[in-house]
């Protein structure tokens, strides 16, 4: 009887077994994380372990991802509320400059890097999430960029009070 070479038997799809990620409370204050990565985040992990080992001289995982987490989470409300904030409003190119870092830091001072929009209900978004600043007059309306023309909204209330604003411009001059 003749042996038939065999099949590289293939090895077990581990991923569609393990959800890919899972968040389990342990107990107050205690979470276990669960989560497949690729080998590139793999080896920016053990990168940043070496690179912390002065800091984290075990290497704990807990702690190597905190201290990544800070970082980002650091770097992210930087740019946010400092230097990235898009401006969603603007619409031509001329008004596509950059807001100054000054006005921008005022701006989300005065109203607290929540979203300001008040609905009919009289209740504020208040939202966090994806910031933006809007010209209360928009800019090809003639409203200046300044902090008195500025507000925190958050994307989905900017695009709403835009498209508002914009469209009763365009009904006034369009009777
Ligand atoms: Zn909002």
């Amino acid at each position: 009887m003749e042996l038939l070479p065999t099949e590289p038997v293939s090895p077990t799809p581990i991923v569609a077994i393990v959800p890919r990620s899972r968040t389990l409370p342990l107990s107050p204050g205690r979470i276990a994380w669960q989560t497949t990565v690729d080998r590139e985040t793999h080896a920016l992990f053990e990168e940043l372990k070496a690179l912390l080992a002065h800091v984290v001289p075990t290497g704990d995982m807990a702690s190597v991802l905190k201290r990544a987490l800070q970082v980002a989470v650091e770097q992210e409300k930087k740019r946010k509320f400092a230097s990235g904030v898009k401006c969603r409003s603007q619409r031509s190119e001329a008004t596509t400059r950059a807001i100054p870092d000054a006005i921008k830091q005022q701006v989300f001072a005065r109203d607290g890097a929540a979203c300001t929009f008040v609905g009919a209900d009289g209740k504020r978004c208040g939202s966090t999430w994806r910031l933006e600043l809007d010209h209360v007059l928009p800019v090809a309306l003639g409203g200046e960029t300044s902090v008195e023309n500025l507000r925190v909204l958050c994307r989905a209330h900017n695009q709403f009070e835009s498209e508002r604003v914009l469209g009763e411009a365009h009904a006034a001059t369009a009777t």
